[in-house]
């Protein structure tokens, strides 16, 4: 059965429709990559699935409508990580990442060793020990994505939820961040569903992804079967080339002929 179900997802934004019946499944372990030009649907569909977005439709977890559950019951099930997040600039990078334990302490309890063990393994995981005791005010863009990625990591739920969760990161914290992302998929089923712009690394990642276009799916596969240039090329209004290497679908970005 499948882990994660989305069944005919609408969302209107004022006058504008900007989805219109997503219906998807996901199954436990399972990485989904929403990829698809700019404002097409991928954060909206994602504030959807994260109860962040009225919607019509039905979202469930488990078989559990996310809807009727309290937002604790629900942020033991989901964690997300938005396109562009609002932190609190004056806490600790630590106390902030700690807060993903939010939904696993009871109301009046205090965070006790366990949360801590984690918090202090997901850190290591991201090479973030050092920054704990930092403002967030204080970091870089991409330690500041980490820390947020670190913080939704903290929350072990069943389905991670990313919107574009490496556009603020060097090469090599991309592949750190993303090969944490595939280790934990491998060591507790995570279900990951991400938005991504860079669509070799999309490809790379991702068992499966999801072609948005004006709020509608336009087409579903692996990489192979997407990543395919008059598909990309006419969705994105782009000119590339896609080359093989490696088993791996390459975006290459062509210049423009002279006239
Ligand atoms: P993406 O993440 O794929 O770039 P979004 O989901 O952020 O796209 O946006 C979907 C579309 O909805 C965009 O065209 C955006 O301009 C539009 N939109 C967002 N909010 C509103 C609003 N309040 N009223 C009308 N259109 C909106
Ligand atoms: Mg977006």
């Amino acid at each position: 059965m499948a882990l994660l179900e989305a069944k005919n997802i609408s969302v209107t934004l004022g006058e504008h429709r900007a989805l219109g019946s997503i219906s998807l499944s996901v199954q436990s372990g399972e990485w989904l990559t929403i990829i698809g030009p700019n404002g097409s649907g991928k954060s909206t569909f994602l504030n959807a699935l994260a109860s962040l977005q009225n919607y019509e439709g039905l979202v469930t977890v488990g078989g559990k409508s996310l809807s009727e559950l309290t937002a604790r019951n629900r942020a033991q099930l989901v964690s997300y990580v938005p396109q562009d997040p609002i932190v609190p600039l004056d806490m600790l990078a630590g106390d902030y990442v700690l807060l993903g334990r939010t939904p696993h302490i009871s109301a009046l309890g205090v965070e006790g060793k366990d949360d801590l063990n984690i918090v202090g393994e997901i850190l290591s995981r991201l090479d973030l020990e050092e920054l704990g005791s930092r403002s967030m005010g204080s970091l870089s863009g991409g330690e500041l994505q980490r820390c947020q990625l670190a913080r939704a990591l903290a929350q072990m739920t069943p389905v991670i939820l990313l919107d574009e969760p490496t556009a603020a990161l060097d090469l090599g914290h991309q592949q750190q961040a993303l090969d944490l992302l595939e280790e934990l998929r491998r060591e507790r089923q995570l279900t990951i569903i991400s938005t991504m712009h860079d669509l070799t690394l999309a490809g790379q990642y991702s068992d499966r992804l999801m072609l948005f276009d004006h709020g509608t799916v336009v087409a579903d596969g692996n990489a192979e079967d997407v990543i395919k240039v008059e598909l990309i090329s006419g969705t994105y209004s782009a000119r590339i080339r896609v080359i093989e290497v490696d088993g791996a679908q390459v975006v290459v970005p062509r210049t423009k002929e002279p006239e």
